[in-house]
């Protein structure tokens, strides 16, 4: 019989298995069981709808025996099983999901991401951690005959025709020999099976049986015990969300997560409630301590994985989670639902809508919880997941911002922390009326803006604001407590005294000629040439009127189409008490050839400072040139 060879990609991956130094190798168990199961789902859902199968719940088993002679240890199903042709494409080629992901992160692994391997789904091949040999014998639904796959590992499989009666599939492990390092004999202890069922696959749905033999009393003779023997299940068969919070611990919770949604970070909190009312469903809900592998791909799903009384009916419900937790991971368990229920159907789906607010209304109560109660995971929570929470506030024209308003955070100028908006509000000073906010890179930029440094000299706190979405979140926030919000580059801040008002309009009106002659020169750039006090040391900036600031400019020009993109309307703003106003005034008197220079060069240098291109960085140069 001719051996074929696997796939380059599963090649790989199988070498890293055979030669594993990682110390988990106990989870191939855990794969195996998990594709019997999967097996299974598969004709049980068949039997659900087409009686010719045959077959009931209770009918369905995962069968484990265990030979310490001829160190094999076989896995049995009667599930869906595989034809020829899906032992060559499933077993010769990586399969999708959590064996691929893992793949293409690691394509480079170290053997230090060796550890990593285990606590993804790595499948199959992990069997042959623990095995020299492995031995698939299976039989496909429906089908006639069934087939027989093997193989040694590396140097590929073979297929061949053989009996098998019922559909489904039948594992051999021929286990490795012992060495000085590795005990593979203990795979094959009743105890250790036991444990490891327990461990990783308590919660599967169907009951994994194995013979187990025990020292019982003996009835007959007093005092002595005598063997007995007799076929156990080995798990509780409820799945984990079924379970009472209580039984379960927080480790079990993190397994169960990483296998499921193959993730090797813990999940950074776990959300397992149950609902009873207008909808009744069980629920178990991860955050991620970090952003999913593929958050950011195109290909990301949003969604829960959907069951109805333990049976699922969708991988990735996208319905029943906001695009603003489209971050969280989970399932959801619910008996109101039928069986049948497509993508298009759910959609409209009355108890899918109702299902969908509840777990809406609890992510949020649990996330206001944990700021309230560990405002340290929350912090963190928030440096990954908290711009899709502003984004949030922004989508549908602010149709969710009452419901995640309270959730945000921004860093501060003066206390370098994250605050909340209420917290901000609650420690303004008196004659405080506006919330201040700044746009910049980050805080440490922020906190050198000319304007800043004007709010803090009256005792005021700013806003950090440095995700490009944060000013067009508070643009349809709009107020919070009734302050409104006040960009400081932009806004009237309502902090100069009447006198200081007045002073600086007298001096913008005695300018008047001049700063409506730079006006002229500088042309449709900017819409006024204004005096300012409050520029600290520096010469010139930049501000906007109306709805689009700067930073609101910036972010839309980035984005696609965005050369036709709104514009900011500028203004220029000149320090009067620096002394480059005397000199505009002298050569606005003597030299206006001079003084149409320096309005270009004055203005390019208010562009430079608020981190604004140049339109034409050459004769800018030229021009500075000239006059040095
Ligand atoms: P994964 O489970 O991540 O898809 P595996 O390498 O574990 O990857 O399995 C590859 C494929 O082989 C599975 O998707 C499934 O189609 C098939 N398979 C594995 N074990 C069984 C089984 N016991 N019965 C039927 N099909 C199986």
């Amino acid at each position: 019989m001719r051996k074929k060879q696997f796939k380059a990609e599963s090649k790989k991956l199988l070498d890293m298995m055979i030669n594993s130094i990682y110390t988990n190798k106990e989870i191939f168990i855990r794969e195996l069981i998990s594709n019997a199961s999967d097996a299974i789902d598969k004709l049980y859902f068949k039997s659900l709808t087409d009686t010719s199968v045959g077959m009931n719940k209770d009918d369905f088993e995962i069968f484990i025996s265990a030979d310490k002679d001829a160190r094999t240890l076989t896995i049995s199903d009667n599930g869906i099983g595989m034809t020829a042709e899906e032992l060559e494409s499933n077993l010769g080629t990586i399969a999708k999901s959590g064996s691929l992901n893992f793949k293409q992160e690691n394509e480079d692994a170290q053997e230090s991401d060796i550890e990593v391997i285990g606590q993804f789904g790595v499948g199959f091949y992990s069997s042959f951690m623990v095995a020299k040999k492995v031995e698939v014998v299976s039989k496909a639904y429906g089908e006639d005959t069934a087939h027989k796959w093997v193989s040694e590992g590396a140097d590929g499989y073979t297929i061949e025709e053989c009996e098998k009666d019922a559909a489904g599939t039948v594992i051999t492990l021929y286990m490795k020999d012992d060495t000085e390092n590795e005990d593979y004999s203990h795979f094959l202890e009743q105890y250790t099976i036991d444990e490891l069922i327990k461990k990783y696959s308590d919660y599967i749905r169907y009951p994994i049986k194995m013979e187990e033999t025990h020292s019982v009393p003996d009835p007959d003779k007093e005092g002595e015990y005598k063997e007995e023997t007799a076929v156990e299940v080995l798990n509780s068969m409820v799945p984990l969300w079924r379970k009472n919070k209580n039984e379960i611990t927080s480790e079990e919770y993190s397994e169960y997560y990483k296998n499921k949604f193959f993730d090797y970070h813990d999940p950074l909190h776990v959300i397992h409630f149950k609902s009873e009312g207008t909808a009744t469903f069980d629920s178990l809900i991860y955050i991620p301590s970090a952003t999913p592998m593929d958050y950011y791909s195109k290909d990301y799903e949003k969604g829960l994985a959907l069951y109805t009384n333990g049976v699922m009916i969708m991988e990735k419900c996208g319905d029943l989670v906001p695009d603003y937790f489209s971050f969280v991971k989970g399932i959801v368990d619910s008996a109101d639902l039928s069986l049948n229920i497509s993508r298009e159907t759910l959609q409209q789906d009355h108890q899918v809508k109702i299902i969908a607010r509840a777990i809406d209304k609890k992510i949020k109560s649990e996330l206001k919880k944990l700021l309230s109660k560990d405002r340290e995971k929350y912090e963190k929570f928030f440096d990954v997941f908290g711009v899709q929470l502003k984004w949030g506030v922004y989508a549908d024209y602010g149709a969710e911002k009452d419901g995640l308003k309270d959730l945000l955070l921004f860093k501060t100028v003066n206390t370098g922390k994250y605050q909340t908006l209420k917290e901000y509000i609650d420690s303004m000073p008196q004659g405080q009326e506006k919330i201040y906010y700044a746009c910049g890179e980050s805080p440490e930029k922020i906190a050198l803006l000319p304007q800043t440094e004007a709010v803090k000299q009256k005792g005021f706190d700013v806003l950090c604001f440095t995700d490009d979405v944060d000013e067009f979140a508070v643009s349809v926030l709009m107020e919070y407590e009734g302050k409104h919000f006040a960009n400081i580059c932009k806004d009237d801040l309502g902090i100069a005294s009447d006198e200081e008002k007045k002073a600086l309009d007298e001096k913008n009106e005695s300018a008047k000629d001049m700063l409506s002659e730079m006006k002229n020169i500088l042309g449709e750039d900017v819409t006024a040439v204004k005096l300012s006090d409050s520029l600290g040391a520096h010469a010139v900036c930049l501000s906007s009127e109306g709805y689009v600031s700067l930073d609101m400019a910036k972010v839309l020009s980035r984005m696609p189409g965005g050369s036709n993109a709104v514009k900011a309307q500028l203004v220029l703003e000149i320090n009067s008490s620096h002394p480059i106003t005397e000199k505009l005034f002298g050569l606005f008197a003597e030299d206006r050839e001079k003084f149409s220079k320096y309005a270009h060069i004055l203005y390019n240098e208010a562009r430079l400072v608020s981190g604004l291109d140049i339109e034409n960085p050459t004769e800018f140069a030229d021009m500075v040139s000239e006059l040095l």
